[in-house]
Formats: structure tokens, sequence, C-alpha cells
């Protein structure tokens, strides 16, 4: 009898475990997600603001590409930020993005669906 108890306790913590990481896997990519979408929007609005200062300077006999490259280095940064993002995620969905195309595969594929290059 109390082994059969302690067996069950054992499947339970195993399983309890599972559910553990599962759950730390979603809020790990609920967090991404999440910090991934602010990116964008902070693009979209870096975007709005070259674009304002562009046309500001639309009169402008003296306008230079260094009015807007601080904003632009700055879309540059979260663009690398996304990146980074974008491969934590992939890592996460257990899949291999392909180096020639960009294109995702599974993890056990020894070649891109889309392209055939060799992983
Ligand atoms: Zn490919």
């Amino acid at each position: 009898m109390a082994t059969t108890f302690d067996d069950v306790k054992k499947v339970l913590q195993k399983t309890g475990d599972k559910v553990v990481k599962k759950t730390s896997e979603v809020y790990e990519y609920t967090k991404l997600s999440i910090a991934m979408s602010g990116l964008k929007n902070d693009i979209d609005q870096l975007y709005q603001q070259i674009g304002k200062s562009v046309y500001s300077h639309y009169t402008d006999d003296d306008f230079s590409i260094d009015d807007i490259s601080g904003l632009c280095e700055a879309v540059e940064l979260k663009n690398e930020e996304i990146a980074k993002i974008q491969e934590k995620i992939q890592q996460l969905k257990n899949v291999k993005i392909c180096g020639n195309c960009g294109a995702s595969s599974s993890e056990e594929s020894m070649f891109c669906a889309k392209c055939g290059q060799k992983f």
C-alpha cells in the first residue's frame, strides 16, 4: 500500500515537473512576443519621426542625411534586438533557420525545406 502511494507520488511529481517546464516555456514565449511587438512599435514611431524630420526640411536647401542619421541608427539597433528575439523564439519552437533563405524547418531536418540548403 505504502509502495503504491509512493509510486503515485513519484508519477505526480514527474508530471508536475513537465507542466512547470511547459508553463515556463509559454511564459518565456509570451514575454518574447510582447518585447517584439514593443520593438516594432518603437520602430514605427521612429519611422514617423524620420518622415516628419525629412518633411520639415523639405524647403531647406541645406538638408543632409546627418539630420536623421541618429534616428536611422536607432531603427538599426531595434532591428538587431528583434533579430535576437526571433532567434530565441525559434529556439523555443525547436526549429532551424536556414542561413541561405531564412525559412524555418523542423529541428530534425538535414536540409532546408524551401531551398534545399544543407544544415
Ligand atoms: Zn533555405
